[in-house]
């Protein structure tokens, strides 16, 4: 550095608190450059100097950046760009090119790069590959671009204390591990360079693993709505001339969440199923399963927390019914009548059964199902070991498909027989819910019977069919 240089670098060295500014005693290891005093690197500041760090920012405007974390250095961005090895570039990307006249002192440097993007495919190469070209002495690494200046002022939670990282240089991004580390992150290597916008897109995927479940959703309750639109109202209206669109609002919702929350509930369970059989049929497990399988199976977290949904608000609903008007008309309106005509009706022990029965075993679903609820949150799966896990989600999970299937075939009783409840000879909708549950609980019990289980469990544990007579050493006894 010329004389020059050095008095120009003091003159533009601002510290925003003496008493607590960045210690120049501090190894170059211990003291880390911000440039870019906006959002990203005011936050990113005060979390390195928490962290024990010297941080010093590079700014357009060392003189006038005013809110600036306490404790932290302000220079010229040529000056701050020697205080320290690693710098973390906290500017868009559209300003990178002021970066071209500095390559001199960026030269060696490790270079993180946190930029994100507005929309995916913005630009031609991902942006660190950018920084690369436009500062080829440097060594680049994209990371920590997952993280918010929100979440990096307010201190990780679990859900973002998880970073990615990837470069060229294995030094570098060895550097920026240890930083990740001292601020209490966990940072991932993803590998090389190229990786870059891969890791510039996760900011913009919107709940990627919730699409398929919700689509699904929204696609059966705008179906099983109109179903049963047509089938009670409009049915009403034109066989009989009553108007019962008040019903909309509650009637028809309470039955159209049981039985999206039903099929959901099958829909989280059926992909498992499908996987045995499809490995009974191949006879092996090292075969991959079509991607169409893969990516159901991976979303059944969704499905089921959806499903869950669905049944809560059924059991909102339901508890509702007793305050409801039409509800406590006709009650009334029933009571009046009896007494006028001086009549009793007679207690029939076979309906108090049935009714005790059908509510009981919604209760007990609903119960295991918030049960899978609670065993599905993050911090519960990690107190939980494998076999407790998989203990919950499939043989209670199965057990909750059960009872909720028991459930609505008691809803039903002995109105499958009778032909009034095939109003225009379509059948009610819990009647249509209840095949898909059926079928994975009948196909789960041929899963389960004890021959059928014996190859599942070893096709599980590695056996392959046919792999004896390819290779019959394999089939002889080990101790003769
Ligand atoms: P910001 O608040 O707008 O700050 C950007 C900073 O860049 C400015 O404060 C300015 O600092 C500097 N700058 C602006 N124009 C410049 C130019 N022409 N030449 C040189 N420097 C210039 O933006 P931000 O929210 O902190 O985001 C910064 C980067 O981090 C972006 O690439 C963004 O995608 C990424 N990011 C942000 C977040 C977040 O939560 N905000 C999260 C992840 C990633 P000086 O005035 O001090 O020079």
């Amino acid at each position: 550095m010329t004389g020059q240089e050095r008095s120009e670098e003091k003159s533009e060295c601002v510290s925003l608190s003496p008493m607590m500014e960045a210690d120049p005693a501090l190894p170059e290891s211990e003291r880390v450059c911000v440039f870019g005093t906006g959002d990203l690197g005011h936050s990113l500041g005060l979390r390195l100097l928490q962290a024990g760090y010297g941080v010093v920012f590079g700014s357009r405007r060392p003189h006038s950046s005013s809110r600036l974390p306490h404790g932290a250095q302000v220079l010229g961005h040529a000056a701050a760009a020697q205080s320290a090895h690693l710098i973390f570039i906290a500017v868009q990307r559209e300003h990178y090119d002021f970066l071209v006249p500095l390559a001199n002192q960026l030269k060696g440097k490790v270079l993180v790069d946190l930029s994100n993007n507005l929309r995916k495919n913005q630009y031609p190469e991902a942006n660190a590959e950018y920084l690369q070209s436009l500062v080829p002495g440097a060594e680049v690494v994209k990371g920590f671009n997952t993280l918010s200046a929100w979440s990096l002022q307010n201190g990780p939670s679990d859900a973002n204390r998880q970073v990615y990282i990837c470069g060229e240089s294995a030094e570098a991004k060895e550097a920026v591990i240890a930083v990740a580390t001292k601020l209490g992150l966990s940072a991932l290597d993803r590998g090389s360079i190229s990786v870059a916008r891969e890791l510039e897109d996760f900011p913009l995927q919107l709940f990627p693993q919730w699409r398929l479940p919700l689509r699904i959703a929204i696609g059966l309750s705008a179906a099983f709505f109109f179903y049963l639109l047509i089938r009670y109202v409009i049915y009403a209206y034109v066989t009989q001339g009553k108007d019962i669109s008040f019903r909309i609002m509650v009637s028809l919702a309470n039955q159209v969440c049981p039985i999206v929350s039903l099929i959901m509930l099958s829909l989280c369970y059926l992909p498992g199923v499908l996987a045995s059989f499809l490995q009974l049929y191949r006879g092996t497990k090292y075969r991959r399963f079509p991607n169409w399988l893969d990516r159901w199976m991976l979303c059944r977290k969704q499905l089921g927390l959806l499903s869950l949904g669905f049944a809560f608000l059924h059991v909102l609903y339901t508890l509702i019914i007793p305050i409801r008007y039409s509800v406590m008309f006709w009650v009334t309106e029933h009571t009046v009548s009896l007494i006028r005509e001086n009549r009793t009706t007679m207690f029939d022990t076979t309906t108090a059964w049935h009714d005790d029965s059908y509510l009981s075993l919604g209760i007990l679903g609903f119960g295991l199902y918030v049960l899978l609820g609670i065993t599905s949150l993050p911090s519960v799966i990690n107190s939980l070991s494998w076999r407790e896990f998989s203990f919950v989600q499939s043989k209670l999970g199965h057990l909750t498909l059960l009872l909720c299937t028991a459930h609505t075939y008691l809803y039903g009783w002995n109105r499958f027989l009778s032909s009034s409840t095939y109003k225009w000879y379509t059948p009610p909708g819990y009647m249509l819910c209840l095949v898909l549950p059926s079928v994975v609980l009948l196909l789960k019990l041929l899963l389960i019977t004890p021959c059928v289980d014996r190859t599942i469990t070893r096709i599980r544990q590695g056996w392959e069919r046919g792999a004896d007579q390819r290779n019959p050493k394999d089939s002889q006894p080990l101790i003769p």
